[in-house]
């Protein structure tokens, strides 16, 4: 048993006293209910300076919108998060006004499609997507596309491609490939499912990846498209040029203070 146990010292004179709790020993025990209480406000207190610097953190991260209604979002999401971003679920039109930048994931387009244009968010991501970043993938490079083909079906008509649904065959022509590209670093893996094929590109828009010749991963100034799904991915290069793309339109600093 210490000194400190056997007379309860006040805090002051125990932190002078004590090297600090012997190992096992807890020094909230070690103080008596009193000062026991003061150290519990001590540690509240350091609770909230560590809460206030979290908040202010995430003041400066982009809050980027991933498109929650079908496919791999939760992905996304997490993803984003792990790239510097904060990710927010966007099911409704008036959600978009929360978010600099959105994710549309992969998916099923005539499904997703079909969706939009029942909740009235068809026009709501022509809006925002026309103004404010956007990238689409898989699915979602299919919804940003100016033409889509095999078959033609509608859609958003921002991005200057012509896109070719299910052009590597069905499910089963699924795969995964590692390809140079221009992002820094390592080759980038990246996973196909029942991908499309970008068949043509405008001339505003630069190829970062290529599978079997044709662009994989493509940007037209604040658009980002790929035919791959990168959140599948442990690899967060592309989620981070997006976020990169997402934080230089933001106010300079950080951007932007959010209540
Ligand atoms: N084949 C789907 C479509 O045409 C896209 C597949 C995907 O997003 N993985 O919509």
């Amino acid at each position: 048993m210490t000194k400190a146990k056997q007379q309860k010292l006040p805090i002051k004179d125990l932190l002078l006293d004590l090297n600090g709790p012997e190992p096992g020993e807890d020094i909230l025990a070690l103080c008596g209910d009193r000062n026991g209480r003061f150290v519990e406000q001590l540690r509240a207190e350091e609770e909230e300076r560590r809460a206030e610097v979290q908040a202010a953190h995430r003041r400066t991260q982009p809050r980027i919108g991933v498109l929650a209604i079908q496919g791999d979002y939760a992905a996304h999401a997490q993803a984003l998060a792990e790239a510097g971003a904060q990710p927010v679920e966007i099911r409704k039109p008036e959600e978009l006004a929360a978010v600099d930048g959105l994710i549309l994931p992969g998916g099923e387009s005539t499904t997703m499609l079909k969706f939009l244009e029942s909740r009235g968010l068809f026009c709501a991501l022509e809006q925002f997507c026309g103004a404010k970043p956007a990238f689409g993938t898989c699915a979602g490079a299919i919804l940003l596309a100016r033409e889509v083909l095999n078959p033609a079906q509608r859609s958003l008509g921002l991005l200057d491609a012509v896109v070719e649904r299910n052009a590597y065959g069905r499910q089963i022509d699924s795969t995964i490939l590692t390809a140079p590209s221009s992002l820094p670093g390592q080759p980038l893996e990246m996973v196909f499912i029942r991908a499309p094929r970008i068949v043509s590109i405008g001339p505003a828009v630069e190829s970062l990846a290529f599978r079997d010749g044709s662009p994989a991963l493509v940007r037209q100034g604040t658009l980002l498209a790929a035919t791959f799904h990168p959140e599948l991915s442990h690899d967060r290069r592309v989620h981070r040029l997006f976020v990169e793309m997402v934080s230089k339109t933001l106010p300079a600093g950080i951007q932007k203070e959010r209540t």
